[in-house]
Parts: C-alpha cells; sequence; structure tokens
C-alpha cells in the first residue's frame, strides 16, 4: 500500500480524495495555487506545496511543478482527481517515468478514450453499440455533406478531442451544415487546439446513461450500476440520479454486463465511466471517461463502495478480490450540482462566503470545501458543493432531497441552489419523465 499520495487537484475533489486515503492510512499532499493558500485541502493535507500562481496553466496544469512537489515531499503515488490532468496521457506517462504510480489508467488506454473517434471505433469492434454517423474524422464541408445525407438530418458534429460538451453544433440541413461544421472546428480548435471533428445523427430525446466501471490488472472488471444524468444544460449535467427511473431490470442488467464485459477485454484498469445515450429501448455508447467522475458519489450511496478507497486499490495491483454477484444495490440516490452561479442566467458567482449551513441528517452527504468567509476564487470550475441524498426508494429520496435543499444556506454569492429547488418540484422530475433536452426546454418556457 501507498504510505504518501500527492493529490494534484483542487476543491471538493482533492478533498475527497483525501478522505479516503486517511481512512487507509494514507499520507496526504496537496498542491495549490497562490490563489488557494487558504483552501481547505491545503488545510486538511498533511502536507502542502506551493505549485505555482493563480492561473491553472501555471499550477494545476504545470507537470514539472507537479512532479518536482511529489519529489521533494516523498510521494509515491500521484492521484490526478477530475479535470486538469486527469485524462492527460503525457502526464500520466511522466508520473511513471518519474517513478511515482498514476492512480489511474495507463497513458495508452487515456490516449485511445480520449480521442473520441479511435475510442468509438474500438469499442465497436468490441461489440458495443455507437450512434450512427461517420466512421472516422471528417476533414472536409463536402465529406460531412455526404455523411449528413447518408445518417439523415439532424447531424452534430462533435470534437474528436471533446470534453465538457465543448466544439458541438448541430445542423438541420445542409446549408445550417455548412455554417456549423466551421463554427465546431473553430470552436474545437480555440478549447482544445485540435480542430478534428467527426459526426453523429442528432437523437431528438435520448436519456444519457453511464455505467461505472472498475478494472485491476489482473484482466478482471466489474460495474456498479447505472447513472441517468439526462437534466443537463448546454451538454452538462445538472443533477444525475441512480438507478435510472427510465431503465427495466432487463436493460440494466443487459448494458452493465456488456460495458463490464468490454472493461475486460480492454484489459482496463482503474476506474473508468462508459457514456451512452438511451432512446427507443436501444443503447449508443458516446464516449468513455478514464477517471473519476464527478458523479461517483450516487453509485456510493447505492452500492456502499467507497470508489476512490478501490481506484487507490486497483493502483497498488491488488486485485479486485470480488465479482460482480457480490455488488448490491441498495435504494436510491440523487446528487445536486451547485455552482457558483447566478441560478437563471449562469454568469459566475465568485466572492466570499457570508454565512454556511450545510443539510444533514439520514442518507444527506455533502461534499464541499467550502467554509464561512471562504473565498471563491474566478479562476476555477464553478462547482461548489455536490449535495448528495440516499433513501430507500425514489420517493422517499426526492422528499429528503427537497428537506435538504430547505435546510442549505450558502450566503454572500449566487449559487444554482435556487434551480435544483425549482427542478426537484417539477412534475415531469418527480415522475422521471425528461431526456437531455427537457431542462432546456423547461428554463426557455417550452
Ligand atoms: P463531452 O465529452 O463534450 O461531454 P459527450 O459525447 O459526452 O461530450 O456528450 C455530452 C452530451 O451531449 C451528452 O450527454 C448528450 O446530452 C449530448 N449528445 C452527445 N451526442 C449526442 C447525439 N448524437 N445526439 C444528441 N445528443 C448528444
Amino acid at each position: 500500500m501507498f504510505e504518501k499520495v500527492l493529490i494534484a487537484n483542487r476543491g471538493e475533489i482533492a478533498l475527497r480524495i483525501h478522505r479516503a486515503c486517511r481512512e487507509m492510512g494514507i499520507q496526504t499532499v496537496a498542491v495549490h495555487s497562490t490563489a488557494d493558500a487558504d483552501a481547505m485541502h491545503v488545510r486538511l493535507a498533511d502536507e502542502a506545496v506551493c505549485i505555482g500562481p493563480a492561473s491553472a496553466r501555471e499550477s494545476y496544469l504545470n507537470i514539472p511543478a507537479i512532479l518536482t512537489a511529489a519529489t521533494i515531499t516523498g510521494a509515491d503515488a500521484i492521484h490526478p482527481g477530475i479535470g486538469f490532468m486527469s485524462e492527460n496521457a503525457q502526464f500520466a506517462q511522466m508520473v511513471e517515468e518519474h517513478g511515482f504510480t498514476f492512480i489511474g489508467p495507463t497513458p495508452e488506454h487515456i490516449r485511445i478514450m480520449g480521442d473520441k473517434v479511435t475510442a468509438k471505433k474500438t469499442v465497436l469492434d468490441l461489440g458495443l453499440p455507437v450512434v450512427p454517423g461517420s466512421p472516422g474524422p471528417v476533414e472536409t464541408l463536402e465529406e460531412a455533406i455526404a455523411v449528413a445525407e447518408h445518417t439523415g438530418y439532424p447531424v452534430l458534429i462533435k470534437a474528436a478531442a471533446g470534453g465538457g460538451g465543448k466544439g458541438m453544433k448541430v445542423a438541420w440541413s445542409a446549408d445550417q451544415l455548412r455554417e456549423a461544421y466551421q463554427l465546431a472546428r473553430g470552436e474545437s480548435r480555440a478549447a482544445f487546439g485540435n480542430d478534428q471533428v467527426y459526426m453523429e445523427r442528432y437523437l431528438s430525446k435520448p436519456r444519457h446513461i453511464e455505467i461505472q466501471l472498475l478494472g485491476d490488472m489482473h484482466g478482471n472488471a466489474v460495474h456498479f450500476g447505472e447513472r441517468d444524468c439526462s437534466v443537463q444544460r448546454r451538454h452538462q449535467k445538472v443533477v444525475e440520479e441512480a438507478p435510472s427511473p427510465a431503465l427495466n431490470a432487463e436493460q440494466r442488467e443487459f448494458i452493465g454486463n456488456l460495458a463490464a464485459r468490454t472493461t475486460s477485454e480492454l484489459g482496463y484498469r482503474g476506474v473508468g465511466t462508459m457514456e451512452f445515450l438511451f432512446e427507443d429501448g436501444e443503447f449508443f455508447f458516446i464516449e468513455m471517461n478514464t477517471r473519476l467522475q464527478v458523479e461517483h458519489t450516487i453509485t456510493e450511496m447505492i452500492t456502499g463502495i467507497d470508489l476512490v478507497r478501490e481506484q487507490i486499490r486497483v493502483a497498488t495491483g491488488a486485485p479486485l478480490g470480488y465479482g460482480q454477484s457480490d455488488i448490491r444495490f441498495h435504494g436510491h440516490a440523487i446528487e445536486c450540482r451547485v455552482n457558483a452561479e447566478h441560478p437563471e442566467t449562469f454568469l459566475p458567482s465568485p466572492g466570499k462566503i457570508d454565512g454556511y449551513h450545510a443539510p444533514g441528517g439520514l442518507g444527506v452527504r455533502v461534499d464541499s470545501a467550502l467554509y464561512d468567509g471562504y473565498r471563491v476564487p474566478p479562476y476555477y470550475d464553478s462547482l461548489i458543493a455536490k449535495l448528495v441524498v440516499h433513501g430507500t426508494t425514489r420517493n422517499e429520496c426526492m422528499m429528503r432531497l427537497r428537506r435538504a435543499l430547505e435546510e442549505f444556506v450558502i450566503g454572500g454569492i449566487d449559487t444554482s441552489l435556487p434551480l435544483h429547488r425549482r427542478i426537484i418540484a417539477e412534475p415531469n422530475f418527480i415522475n422521471g419523465n425528461y431526456d437531455i433536452h427537457w431542462l432546456e426546454h423547461l428554463m426557455a418556457g417550452k
């Protein structure tokens, strides 16, 4: 087992990883920018190293500074968390080359899944259904038009290096495609430094269903069920729940087992998530995230398994030690992502927290690095808290979530708490009757 782990991240996820380490008797090293000197992850870690100025490029994305911090503190392993370096194959490789363990998959798997065109091809060859579209990257506008004629409109142009819903454009006709194609390429060049795009049929009413996976270094893999992440805005998740109210037992078992089998065939190690769109009873793979996900919490609530602990354990080379039938599911869980932003305009709202009260009680979990008087910096992701609620049934879970949202106070800045209170009072949410476009239609008053 590792003695000391460096956590190359910040905010609630750095804290989440610190907690798992402490419970495993592992010492932690926090790294931070000058803007995060007073952050909770820095306060709680055993050691802390300042790795650069506020700009993420010069601190949390600064590979030499992170490796130096690991060297001077004598860490055994580096956990990349979520975002920042977590899906950077070069970073994973350099971590290993410098003699540390990277708590995550091999650089090769990160590379394959990081290029979404290669990812789709790889899983298609292993028997997973994918969204119909271009067989590879689409290099010219003429090719784009030919693909659209073949798949039929509407089509979606997506960035091969995509993430966070960036570089995605819908086209309903050839005329729209002409414009959307150039826009998508420009946007992906700006966001990812890579303007390669591919195309998919644009599904009109799918749900986003993803499978939580875990593989070890010995070819074993299991799944921990699905999460329904269809409540989205601008292709980004807002509320997630597990299990999905849209799947029956047979569909659930089918997609879980298929994803676990594929993970094992890939020889994949660590935690990972295969994301699918689900429409008219059919699943279509869209991508695999080769890291922990923000919403891993709801899976933990219904399985009772600490996924970060499992992630660390398999990174040491330990075998899973259990099989699929040992994983049991209990009740229902929902997560609300609370952002520092205006609930209607979505404008970022950094600043000083003036008054903080987190809800508690049976089945209520708050993952957050906030405290009263803390100043939310303007430089990073706006996620400031995850409210995660568990109940024996979906109804109990929703009633508990409603009262937890009533209790939650985050003063001094705008947050998305009012948006969550609105979502959970909506009859279509209560009935589980929503798809990936539902929230945007609701907000637009449609
Ligand atoms: P990213 O990596 O940018 O998050 P994804 O491929 O994971 O991109 O897609 C993000 C979201 O975009 C999905 O959850 C879904 O809401 C929407 N989306 C992706 N592909 C399609 C598609 N073919 N049709 C309709 N919506 C899609």
